[in-house]
């Protein structure tokens, strides 16, 4: 079945670094509304993938659009304030900072207008309400998450799962429309990582979409409604679980290495 409405297209990627292809031609396209699994073995270029996408990397050649809008080599806050934000594989929050003022921290970019609208008398207002509203913001998804009880906590102070959690409610402090997890699961426990995939298909409900790279098999098969999969740095594959599943090329791709 083909994607019909398709939030994100890639297309012909191709990203090199020296001698490496890393991203060999892949493509794929991910359904508006969906939470697609992007699997493959360790160096299949998924990681890569999502940096040429989320604009870390600028790829060699191919095409990016995200909502029907062509985004290569865009720089990553700008692909941010499209819609578009991803989480790292390592949580990148702010050790030092509690959890709400990292909460806080430069949604959408606005930090350096903000700074200078500040100085005149004129915009203040504005200012202290976009403040307020952010502020809002954050309390209902520290809420939403369960962790509002750590709003004064400092981040390093978290449990790597509580990490977890706060990178994904980072992420939605700026009002995306698809969100990209780089290994969302990674050093969670089973009790929160029930609860993190609970609140990604709540997510889901409300209109996000999900492009999501996981080692976790069972992850991706029992929550993902489509699934693609990369080896060598192309397409190998791309399905619902249960035809992924009988490919037999794909179980090869992960025993052959
Ligand atoms: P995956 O995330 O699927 O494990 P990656 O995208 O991280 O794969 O890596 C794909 C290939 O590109 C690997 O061979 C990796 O060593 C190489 N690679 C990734 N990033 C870089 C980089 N910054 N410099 C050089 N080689 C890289
Ligand atoms: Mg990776």
């Amino acid at each position: 079945r083909a994607v019909e409405d398709a939030v994100l297209e890639v297309e012909d990627l191709e990203k090199r670094f020296g001698g490496i292809v890393a991203v060999d031609g892949a493509s794929f396209a991910v359904e508006r509304g969906s939470i697609t699994g992007l699997i493959g073995p360790n160096g299949a270029g998924k990681s890569t993938t999502f940096n040429c996408i989320a604009g870390v990397h600028r790829p060699d050649s191919g095409r990016v659009a995200f909502d029907g809008e062509e985004i290569t080599g865009d720089e990553p806050h700008q692909v941010a304030n499209r819609g578009l934000v991803r989480t790292f594989q390592i949580a990148r929050e702010l050790p030092e900072m509690t959890v709400l003022e990292n909460m806080m921290l430069a949604p959408k970019g606005q930090r350096g207008e903000s700074l200078w609208r500040s100085v005149l008398p004129y915009f203040r207002d504005e200012v202290l309400d976009q403040e307020r509203e952010l502020r809002e913001r954050a309390w209902e998804t520290l809420e939403f998450f369960e962790i509002d009880h750590l709003a004064e906590e400092y981040a390093k102070n978290l449990s790597g799962g509580q990490r977890k959690l706060l990178e994904l409610a980072r992420a939605l402090q700026t009002d995306p429309e698809m969100l990209m997890l780089d290994e969302p699961m990674a050093g969670v426990n089973p009790t929160l990582e029930k609860k993190l995939l609970e609140h990604i298909h709540q997510l889901r409900e409300q209109g996000y979409s999900f492009l999501i790279v996981e080692h976790d098999m069972d992850v991706i098969m029992n929550n993902c409604e489509r699934v693609i999969v990369m080896h060598q740095g192309a397409v190998l594959d791309r399905g619902s679980p249960a035809e992924i599943k009988a490919n037999e090329q794909v179980i090869e791709a992960y025993l052959g290495g």
